[in-house]
């Protein structure tokens, strides 16, 4: 209980009792879940979740946020699953808590910049609720706090993931007591002997500046003094460890050279005090006109703002003053925080705060017109959250793709060839559609297989313009080739009725044909033959004619005499008709349609009539040997209404490895339902067993397979 006093005092500042009670009641089943658990440190393990709670009370949060902080690790680490929070404490605290256990889940283990800033993001992308960041955020400090209970290899790594992507959040959310407090430990916890030395270095060197700071404070001091000033502070500022190391590392500057400056910063109480600080300072010394700069009329992206002035001091030695208002400071210091912290003092807003154009400059505003913690929220996470998913790759690397991406999106991403020849994807290790909408932090797998080609119902999903395109030219291409295929076989064939063979007529003849035909090339020829757009027997007959002068075709028999065997791996350029469904083994016609190439009928289907007097275009057919791939069947099945019917019947069709692909049920006479389905079928043997099945399941009464009646008088 001693642990919840320290904790409760804090609250009382702020919150009324029974919103403490509610926050004990969260106490109370951390502190039971986590019961024999230890920390490094050697502590219960409650000590832990409390402290984070603390540092998050110190910054007057919402009630909610307090109690995610206590039961901030339940769910990773004990019995206790979100179900149950929602019933104890509601949704709101439930998600929160679900939230941080979701951004502790996921792992920073890459080195590579580009990567820091993606995972970034991706822990914004995730939090969805700001306060989700502000829990880990005190999670990751106060374990920072304690990092040297931990053996080094994992405090190597707690250590750069804090300065790669804690103290750049922390930054990004305007927050700079916590960035600086994560820089310090981190920097010591990554590098504790150069962090030894420059601390060492640092004191001494204070040694050695403590008259010449004394002497520009007082100096000062007077100035503003005789200045007549409303009321204002002077700090003298230290650099902290992280920032020299940094500079000296990054911009290759002396230690000295670092040390060198002296800086200061002035606080006031309104902006207008500011510039006239700014002009008393500009007189006393000589400024570096430069490197003056007015972050209060342009504030930083981070919200930002002050004054920034360097100055010739005594001996020449350069001043670096900044200078705020008290209120200004307090935002610089806590940044998004400051919303919680300082929700009863009224805020004023001058006139150049409007003027900033990142998010901040937004919240400020927000925070004019919110009435409510929530509503405050809501509005922060459109400006803070990122539209973009972010996912890991099977080798930890970090994509970003538009909201709503999916599998196919991601595997286009990494490679056109793997989009072409994806057939599956794992997401987080788990079989998924391939039309799955991502979420950040999901690791994606995607499955290929050699030779596996795009499928054209992926457009119906894709999100991002290059999976888009790179399907799109795919089908194009592939139809193209299938349309040449297609052509060639057709003029083949056209050709065999005229006792010619394509092979033996000489190249020129054809491509005399191509050119009278306005084409570019054989193939082009070939392609509009198989889309239809030009009709074989014509061309064939055209290039009988070019033959006429070395050989004499015999008269033409019939066309339908030869048939065109169809392989079922057409593609595209052969389709089979949905009013008939032909599978392997029905007698097959068919004809050509213009742009859409040959379709497939059963050989007594009525809709095919009409074309047996179009020898151009109507086609005889014949199945290949051996056919690979699936077929649709239409089928009716009677069957009692009765519990279970259905299921039974679903059942046979999916044990003999057949798909259904529609399905529907109409209830006739009260006693039976009349069940229209189309089924997959590989050829009528499959097709004869499934029938099989079916009629032998319970409360079948009938079943028949659905074609159109062939007509009793045949035209000729
Ligand atoms: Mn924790």
């Amino acid at each position: 209980m001693a642990e919840f006093k320290e904790l409760s005092q804090r609250l009382t500042t702020y919150l009324s009792d029974a919103e403490i009670s509610a926050i004990e009641k969260a106490y109370l089943l951390a502190k039971e879940a986590h019961t024999g658990q230890k920390r490094h440190t050697g502590e219960p393990y409650i000590t832990h979740p409390i402290a984070v709670a603390i540092i998050l009370a110190e910054m007057r949060m919402d009630p909610p946020t307090i109690m995610a902080a206590i039961l901030h690790d339940v769910i990773e680490d004990t019995y206790v699953e979100k179900t149950e929070l929602v019933e104890r404490f509601g949704k709101e605290v439930a998600d929160l808590v679900d939230g941080v256990t979701k951004l502790t889940q996921i792992t920073f283990e890459s080195h590579a910049q580009a990567q820091a800033e993606n995972f970034r993001k991706m822990v914004m992308a995730m939090a969805r609720d700001i306060r989700v960041i502000l829990v880990k955020l005190a999670d990751r400090l106060h374990n920072m706090r304690t990092i040297h209970c931990l053996p080094p290899k994992k405090r190597r790594r707690i250590a750069i993931e804090t300065l790669e992507i804690f103290a750049p959040i922390a930054n990004r959310l305007g927050m700079h007591a916590f960035r600086i407090e994560f820089e310090e430990l981190g920097f010591a916890a990554l590098h504790p002997m150069r962090y030894r030395v420059l601390k060492e270095a640092v004191t001494h060197a204070r040694g050695n500046r403590k008259e010449i700071m004394d002497l520009i404070d007082t100096e000062i001091r007077n100035n503003l003094k005789k200045a007549n000033m409303p009321p204002w502070k002077l700090i003298g500022r230290e650099k902290h460890l992280y920032s020299i190391y940094k500079k000296m590392r990054d911009k290759h500057l002396s230690f000295s050279e670092i040390m060198d400056v002296y800086g200061f910063r002035v606080i006031v109480d309104k902006i207008d005090t500011c510039y006239r600080v700014l002009g008393a300072l500009h007189n006393l010394y000589k400024p570096l006109t430069q490197r003056f700069k007015d972050y209060i009329a342009i504030p930083k992206a981070n919200g930002y703002q002050s004054l920034h002035t360097t100055l010739f001091g005594p001996y020449g030695v350069p001043i670096e003053v900044q200078i705020r208002t008290d209120e200004i400071h307090k935002m610089a210091e806590n940044g998004i925080a400051a919303h919680w912290l300082y929700k009863t003092e009224k805020f004023l807003f001058d006139d150049a705060q409007t003027r900033a154009k990142e998010w901040l400059k937004g919240i400020l505003e927000m925070h004019k017109s919110s009435k409510n913690s929530l509503e405050f929220i809501e509005n922060v996470k459109i400006d803070l959250f990122p539209d973009e998913v972010y996912v890991f790759t099977p080798k930890g690397n970090i994509l970003e793709l538009p909201s709503g991406a999916t599998p196919v999106d991601f595997a286009y991403a990494i490679h056109s060839d793997i989009g072409n020849t994806c057939v599956a994807t794992k997401l987080d290790r788990r079989l998924s559609p391939l039309s799955s909408a991502l979420i950040s932090g999901q690791q994606v797998e995607i499955i290929t297989a050699p030779g596996a080609r795009p499928n054209p119902a992926w457009l119906n999903f894709v999100v991002t313009g290059k999976a888009r395109s790179n399907i799109k030219h795919f089908l194009k291409k592939q139809q193209r080739d299938e349309s040449i295929e297609l052509g060639s076989r057709l003029i083949e064939k056209a050709l065999h009725n005229l006792n010619l063979n394509l092979h033996l007529i000489p190249i020129e003849k054809i491509e005399s044909v191509v050119k009278s035909s306005g084409l570019d090339s054989i193939n082009h020829l070939f392609e509009e033959i198989g889309l239809g757009n030009r009709i074989a027997l014509l061309v064939a007959k055209q290039l009988a004619k070019e033959m006429d002068t070395t050989s004499k075709p015999s008269q033409p028999e019939p066309h339908h005499k030869h048939s065109l065997a169809i392989k079922g791996t057409e593609g595209i350029v052969v389709s089979y008709a949905k009013c008939c469904r032909p599978i392997p083994g029905d007698p097959i016609s068919g004809y050509i349609e213009k742009g859409h190439g040959l379709i497939v009928h059963f050989e007594q289907c009525p809709s095919l009539e009409a074309y047996r007097q179009h020898p151009d275009k109507f086609v005889s057919l014949r199945w290949e040997e051996k056919i690979e791939g699936d077929f649709a069947v239409d089928l009716r099945v009677e069957i009692l209404n009765q519990r279970g019917s259905l299921a039974g019947l679903a059942l046979s069709i999916s044990d003999l490895d057949s798909n259904i692909e529609n399905i529907n049920a109409e209830e006739f006479d009260g006693r039976y339902f009349a069940v229209s389905l189309t089924i997959t079928v590989r050829n009528r043997l499959h097709l004869a067993r499934v029938l099989r099945k079916i009629r032998n399941t319970k409360n079948v009464i009938r079943v028949i397979r659905l074609k159109p009646r062939a007509k009793k008088k045949k035209k000729y």
